[in-house]
């Protein structure tokens, strides 16, 4: 069974045109298969979240058509579908890559990764964790065992990443060019990376169709399924929506929020069809 989704982030007052675009693809790709499309809100990021925005987010999604097989609104066998009611099912995932050995503690504090960083950056080299904590783990559990608020992260494995992006072909990085990514914030919610990677692969999720954005991100990700011991979905990172002179669309120049559009009479079949036929504005 063809399973997409679109994990949009409740960070502003409604869903970003270009968000809609990405979720239409999905949609049509589930649709076509006769496979199913799920809404997941990723509100991991507390400090950016905007109060209403998953609401009208997800009524802008029911009221253009891309409805939803499951999401908050209408539940699902994996549910819940909103990342912040999911903290114990990541918890206990990222420990099982502590104890593998993929993922470990880190107590620095903030002063002593930004003194790390901007020592790295003097040098020219490229900010990276140095990996100061993973070499005193025992002492570390016993210091959080106490009371002490940690960060878990990842591994970068030593080697080369290679995956396949059905739009963009083969892609290659090396791991020495990667940060040990922080999978646990200290405030116990998951960063993207984490939280992404777990609900994709329990959700059963078989084609993550996202923006170009988020490429960057993928080798991180195909390092999280290897140490999980999962199998990939399929990935296709799809062209972001701009301007005819290929700028980014921008808060302050387009109305980006779909609600824009839609309060200035744009019928919802109008914009789903604007958005599937004008190619010419994809980069
Ligand atoms: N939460 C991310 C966003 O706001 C999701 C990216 C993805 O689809 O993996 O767009």
């Amino acid at each position: 069974m063809i399973r997409t989704r679109i994990a949009p982030s409740p960070t502003g007052k409604d869903v970003h045109v270009g968000s809609i675009s990405t979720a239409l693809m999905n949609f049509a790709w589930a649709k076509k298969n006769k496979g199913q499309f799920i809404v997941r809100i990723e509100d991991t990021d507390r400090t950016r979240l905007v109060e209403g925005g998953e609401k009208k987010m997800l009524e802008t999604l029911e009221e253009i058509g891309l409805h939803a097989d499951e999401s908050p609104l209408v539940g699902g066998p994996y549910a819940p579908y909103r990342q912040s009611e999911r903290l114990e099912i990541y918890k206990k995932h990222v420990e099982g890559l502590v104890k593998k050995g993929s993922a470990y503690y880190c107590i620095c504090s903030p002063q002593r990764l930004d003194e790390m960083r901007k020592k790295q950056q003097a040098e020219k080299k490229i900010p990276k964790y140095d990996r100061h904590c993973l070499k005193n783990q025992e002492e570390i559990k016993k210091k959080i065992a106490r009371g002490e608020k940690y960060v878990v992260r990842l591994l970068i494995p030593d080697k080369e990443i290679s995956f396949k992006d059905l739009i963009r072909g083969q892609i290659t990085v090396s791991g020495s060019n990667l940060d040990d990514q922080v999978l646990l914030k200290s405030d116990g919610f998951p960063t993207y990376h984490l939280g992404v990677v777990v609900d994709d692969y329990l959700m059963k999720i078989t084609h993550v169709i996202r923006g170009e954005e988020w490429l960057p991100s993928t080798p991180k990700h195909i390092i999280l399924y290897e140490a999980f011991g999962w199998s990939l979905p399929a990935f296709a990172h799809v062209s972001l929506l701009r301007n005819p002179d290929k700028s980014k669309l921008s808060k302050r120049k387009n109305p980006v929020w779909t609600s824009d559009y839609l309060e200035k009479g744009i019928l919802p079949e109008a914009l789903l069809n604007y958005l599937s036929r004008k190619r010419y504005f994809y980069s």
